[in-house]
């Protein structure tokens, strides 16, 4: 029976990359992918939405160049091209990882695994050991458990984000229940392409989000003509309609397609005989070093449900392999310091604490706006002046970066400035010290700092 150093279970963002990392470092490694290859990220997540919201950008892109001045007579897309870009984009991306895993040395098990013991792995057809193991077997999509979804789903009225994906023929219209990143991005693509789309939200829409972004999102949306119910209780799937309670009144829709973007769910099956403790929503409890409560036994990424971003599945990846690797682990993992980005056109990107979140727990801060009507860079560049704007959310008495919002174009490169700063605690007037690029939209830091320093 073969023995490795660490066995990965899982070859998504996080679980390849640590791989990759630990053979390059000496360790035996095997890794196991019952899949593709990349996980949720590169087949049927980040990378598969990104290149078909570019498509979808491209397009709006032709469709207002008449405001540039340029002129085009033909403005039309071909669906199954678009198609074409995301699965070429994703079999290059499948190769890469391959053939950059096997010059590490990382065997890869291109099966499903099994935890059979605490040091052993039932595979199809033979059984591994490990010293030690990685549990990187990330999440899917939750599903809406209600009368007649089976049957929707059956038919293929009723979809997942991975079908979302695949669809060769545009549907008329779409209702999306859900208004989290995954629903908006996929209202953007499809609403650019000219489907109807109607959002269903169970609360109060984008509820987690900070109040400037619910409300200028929202607005944006609805300039799209994209329809939102919230306070939506979906009641069951009866005679190709969907039946929702909202305001006391029940309503049927019977859009061509529904898409159910509600959340994740770990992928916790296939390690129950190691008796791994889970949280109540069914993710891995890890300590600070991606420890679980099993002795060699680590996790990492989505399993875990710190925060469902391949931003954190690396960075947990990172830990794990300093851990094993017996360097020093000088990070940790704070929610709070990890931005992130959805992307529509523009993308609308945060870190930290929400303005409610500091109210609530009583924290003094000042909120300092910047529209994107005073970026002179929004300006030559025709950017949405509208809804577009920049938000930093700074501590009263020590000027400390508490949060940053911002729906504005390039603010998924202008949000890591601002978490690295409050990550090594740089204060949000010591920015003002440092020249930025003219004329750019990262200048929104600039500005805003100067009116903090000078503020009389
Ligand atoms: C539509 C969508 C868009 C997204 N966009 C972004 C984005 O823009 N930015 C961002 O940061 N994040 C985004 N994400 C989230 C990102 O994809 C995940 O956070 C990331 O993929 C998690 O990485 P992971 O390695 O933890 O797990 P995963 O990527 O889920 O990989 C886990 C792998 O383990 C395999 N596996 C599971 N069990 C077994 C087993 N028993 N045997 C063998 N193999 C097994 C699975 O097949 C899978 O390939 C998006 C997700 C979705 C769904």
């Amino acid at each position: 029976m073969k023995k490795y150093d660490v066995v990965v279970l899982g070859g998504g963002p996080g679980g390849y990359s640590l791989a990759g990392i630990l053979a390059n470092n000496g360790k035996s490694v095997a890794l196991i992918e019952e899949r593709d290859l990349g996980g949720t990220c590169v087949n049927r997540g980040c990378i598969s939405t990104k290149t078909l919201i570019k498509s979808a950008k491209v397009y709006e892109t032709i469709k207002k160049s008449n405001e540039f001045g340029i002129y085009s007579k033909n403005k039309h897309f071909h669906l199954p091209e678009i198609q074409k870009r995301r699965k070429d984009n994703k079999s290059l991306l499948n190769t890469n990882i391959e053939n950059s895993l096997l010059s590490s040395n990382v065997t890869i098990y291109k099966e499903h695994g099994e935890v059979i013991e605490s040091n052993t792995i039932q595979l199809e057809n033979e059984q591994i050991k490990f010293e030690k193991l990685v549990l990187a077997t990330g999440s899917r999509n939750r599903k809406l458990d209600l009368p007649g979804f089976e049957k929707g789903i059956s038919e293929g009225k009723i979809i997942d984000s991975d079908k979302a994906l695949e669809l060769e023929k545009l549907p008329e219209s779409m209702t999306i229940i859900g208004s989290g990143p995954i629903s908006l991005e996929f209202a953007y693509f499809y609403s650019t392409l000219g489907v109807k789309i109607t959002i269903l939200e169970a609360r109060n829409f984008m509820g987690n989000f900070d109040l400037d972004l619910q409300k200028n999102v929202k607005q944006y949306l609805i300039d799209r003509n994209i329809t939102i119910h919230e306070n939506a209780r979906i009641l069951e799937y009866k005679n190709n309609e969907l039946l929702v309670e909202i305001d006391n009144k029940i309503q049927s829709f019977d859009d061509e397609i529904i898409l159910v973007a509600i959340g994740r769910i770990a992928n916790n099956e296939s390690f129950k005989n190691l008796n791994v403790e889970l949280n109540q929503n069914g993710f891995v409890k890890v300590n600070d070093k991606m420890e679980t409560n099993v002795k060699n036994v680590y996790a990492l990424g989505d399993l875990t449900g710190i925060m469902l971003l391949s931003t954190v599945a690396y960075k947990t990846g990172d830990i794990v392999a300093k851990n094993i690797l017996n360097k020093e682990i000088n990070e940790k993992i704070n929610p709070k310091f990890v931005p992130w980005s959805t992307y529509l056109n523009p993308e609308f990107s945060g870190v930290g604490y929400t303005e409610q979140e500091l109210i609530n727990n009583k924290i003094e801060y000042n909120a300092l706006i910047i529209p994107a009507k005073a970026l002179p860079r929004a300006h030559a560049d025709g950017l949405d002046l509208k809804n577009g704007f920049v938000k930093f959310l700074i501590e009263k008495n020590t000027n400390k970066i508490l949060g940053s919002f911002m729906f504005l174009k390039g603010s998924h490169l202008i949000i890591n400035e601002i978490a690295h700063a409050m990550q090594n605690n740089i204060s949000f007037d010591q920015l003002q010290q440092n020249s930025y690029t003219h004329p750019t939209i990262i200048e929104s830091i600039y500005y805003a700092t100067r009116n903090l320093v000078f503020k009389k």
